[in-house]
């Protein structure tokens, strides 16, 4: 099965108590095998990959949770990953944002007794206790309007959905709301909120081989991506000052070395987007 995530710019799913605008900014992904990976061999969260944005589910004692449930179609694969790590059902559901690569399945979880988004979270959201207690914050606009950072500071592990979406240039959906302008300052938001965290999922970053204990990325990577944005925004507003076109600024943009392993494949259309901002 193959679903494209950029399917029509514009239009809009329902999925009860949020609505999906689909954008076209995201890469389309045809991943379609879901791969489940202990966060922590004594722990109760999973990291799972494929099929869409990274997705986390934790087996809670009163039921499991789901942040983000991927592109349409994997809830059944969802639903039997959850059976094998709990006898319990899967009750809630999170999403780091409303894009249809991290909500598509939604509708599948008839069951699921509560869906959180950023319309629950006005600027943070406390959700179960102790040790399985998750934080949800909204820091401001970034890639959308609605990017929910979410933590489980018993564990130390934040998702980032695509406010980190990985090493690579980030997207902007400007029709929901993102800012490119805006995204180096949300991320400092979020990395000054963070107290205590210390492994980050990015959205789109490809498990590491190995102990995930040791290969995940850092607040020290979230550090380097929040200097990355600020750097490349930089960078666009020096082509804008020099009368460049935004064309011409994406060609010939020149960025540290030490951001020489991040993916630019969004890099044209992240100039674009900042851009449309600077020019209004
Ligand atoms: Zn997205």
């Amino acid at each position: 099965m193959i679903v494209c995530a950029a399917l029509i710019a514009g239009s809009v799913i329902d999925v009860g108590r949020i609505s999906i605008s689909v954008f076209a900014g995201q890469p389309a992904r045809s991943d379609t095998t879901l791969r489940s990976q202990s966060l922590d061999v004594s722990d109760n969260l999973y990291l799972i990959s494929g099929g869409g944005g990274n997705s986390l589910m934790m087996a809670g004692d009163e039921g499991v949770v789901l942040v983000d449930t991927k592109r349409a179609g994997f809830g059944k694969a969802l639903l039997d990953i959850a059976s094998s790590i709990s006898d319990q059902p899967l009750t809630t559901i999170i999403h780091t944002h409303g894009h249809p690569d991290h909500t598509g399945s939604t509708p599948e979880f008839t069951e699921a007794r509560q869906i959180i988004g950023r319309d629950r979270v006005r600027d943070r959201l406390s959700l179960l206790d102790g040790r399985d207690r998750i934080e949800l914050y909204y820091l401001g606009r970034a890639h959308t309007n609605g990017d929910v950072v979410v933590t489980f500071p018993g564990k130390r592990i934040a998702l980032m959905g695509d406010l980190f979406p990985g090493k690579m240039a980030p997207s902007v959906d400007v029709a929901n709301g993102g800012s490119g302008v805006a995204f180096p300052e949300t991320l400092t938001r979020v990395i000054e909120e963070l107290k205590g965290i210390n492994r980050i999922i990015p959205g789109h970053a490809v498990p590491p081989p190995g102990s995930p204990l040791r290969g995940w990325m850092t607040m020290a990577d979230l550090q380097e991506y929040a200097d990355f944005t600020r750097d490349f925004l930089a960078a666009v507003r020096d082509a804008f000052a020099k009368g460049r076109t935004a064309d011409e600024a994406a060609a010939g943009l020149t960025l540290p070395d030490r951001y020489k392993a991040y993916a630019l494949d969004n890099a044209k259309a992240y100039v674009q987007a900042v851009y449309g901002e600077i020019e209004r």
